[in-house]
């Protein structure tokens, strides 16, 4: 039984990002040194007005063009290390923002790379105070712990599982959400549902993850079979369904999909949310009423998916891509049992991407 730690403090609802400063650390409301790491996509300043800015907090915006690596959150490390350490870290943007905000954090105060934090209960002591301000919704980095990046010199994506990766407060404002192209807001959103069906279809089950789960799957239903997923209504509800999500899989883990969209990312560099959503629609056989329910809700949003994405490829890039799926036991595992490679052989898996 292991302790169980979420996030406890959080603002949720429209405007509540302009309330920021009730939850940064007191300390830092006079003197400062808050970093903001804010998405690339705010890089005209929209979003500075509703900040409190003081004269020694720092804006880093973040380029998300590709997802994080370890690299990148080492480099970052570094130019926030060569001046006076920060009291407060934010991380304003979507999964892959948020997540390096975590990374770096728990960086600043553990020394070291990121590379020697991947894995599972490795982070030392608490990071920098952080708060996690979500503008798209559905990975549920908001709430889970970990934060998760390419480590491309030993060919893994995974992340810093720990306790201090959780953010300390986080801020839930739907208004963020209002700009995010429809395909993209389908695809993150739909990696919500795809946590909460793998959580429950495995065999590593814990009665408050299930819980969370089934919860965040009803408004997941509710938003995606509805005629307009991006209402100021159901962009709330996403925010909280993700929310959701994110504190299941905090006591349970994913299953096969997954470990196959993490093949994906390090062979073809298919982003997270897209990947589950191509490997979702190859996996009827496997969660059969959740493909057709999926396919439904696609069709009601009217977005479609990349397609032929591993048609053709090379004998050697099969091969990478099975090496890169079959290294995530521990969800193959809770979705197959032990004897999970008895049935995801080199053909079974090969067959499976073929169809993607
Ligand atoms: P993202 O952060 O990668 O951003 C995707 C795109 O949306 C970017 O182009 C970004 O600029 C844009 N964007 C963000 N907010 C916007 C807004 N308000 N308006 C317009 N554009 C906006 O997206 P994501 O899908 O949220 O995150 C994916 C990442 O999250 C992956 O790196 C994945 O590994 C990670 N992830 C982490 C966890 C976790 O628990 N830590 C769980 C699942 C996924
Ligand atoms: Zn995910």
């Amino acid at each position: 039984m292991r302790l169980t730690k979420t996030v406890g403090e959080y603002l949720l609802g429209f405007g509540a990002l302009q309330q920021v400063d009730r939850l940064l650390p007191k300390s830092t409301r006079q003197s400062g040194e808050r970093v903001y790491l804010i998405d690339h996509f705010f890089y005209d300043g929209s979003l500075l007005p509703r900040l409190p800015l003081l004269k020694k907090d720092r804006v880093l915006y973040i380029d998300t063009t590709d997802e994080p690596t370890t690299e990148q959150v080492d480099a970052i490390t570094a130019q926030l290390r060569s001046d006076a350490p920060p009291q407060a870290i934010l991380g304003i943007g979507g999964g892959s923002t948020m997540d390096i905000a975590k990374a770096v954090s728990n960086l600043l105060s553990n020394g070291g790379s990121a590379a020697d934090y991947q894995g599972w209960d490795l982070v030392k002591v608490p990071g920098v105070f952080k708060v996690g301000v979500p503008t798209i919704s559905g990975t549920g980095a908001e709430a889970s712990r970990t934060c998760v990046m390419m480590n491309h010199a030993e060919n893994l994506k995974l992340g810093m599982n720990s306790d201090h990766t959780l953010f300390d407060r986080v801020i839930l404002d739907p208004e963020l959400t209002a700009t995010v192209p429809r395909n993209q807001y389908f695809f993150t959103g739909m990696d919500t549902y795809i946590h909460c069906i793998e959580s429950l279809a495995g065999r590593y089950r814990h009665a408050l993850a299930d819980a969370f789960s089934h919860q965040a799957l009803a408004v997941c239903r509710e938003i995606f079979l509805s005629g307009n997923m991006q209402s100021d209504e159901y962009r709330e509800k996403l925010m909280i369904a993700s929310f959701l999500g994110g504190s299941a899989i905090g006591n349970s883990l994913v299953g096969l999909i997954h470990p196959f969209s993490a093949g994906l990312s390090m062979v073809l560099h298919t982003h997270h949310c897209v990947g589950n959503c191509i490997v979702l629609n190859a996996m009827d056989e496997f969660y059969p009423r959740e493909v057709e329910e999926f396919r439904r809700m696609q069709e009601s949003q009217r977005v479609a998916l990349p397609r032929g994405l591993c048609q053709g490829l090379a004998d050697s890039q099969y091969r990478a891509l099975y090496e890169a799926t079959i290294i995530h036991e521990k969800p193959l595992a809770n979705a197959l049992g032990d004897d999970f490679r008895s049935i995801l052989t080199f053909d079974k898996v090969a067959e499976i991407f073929r169809r993607m």
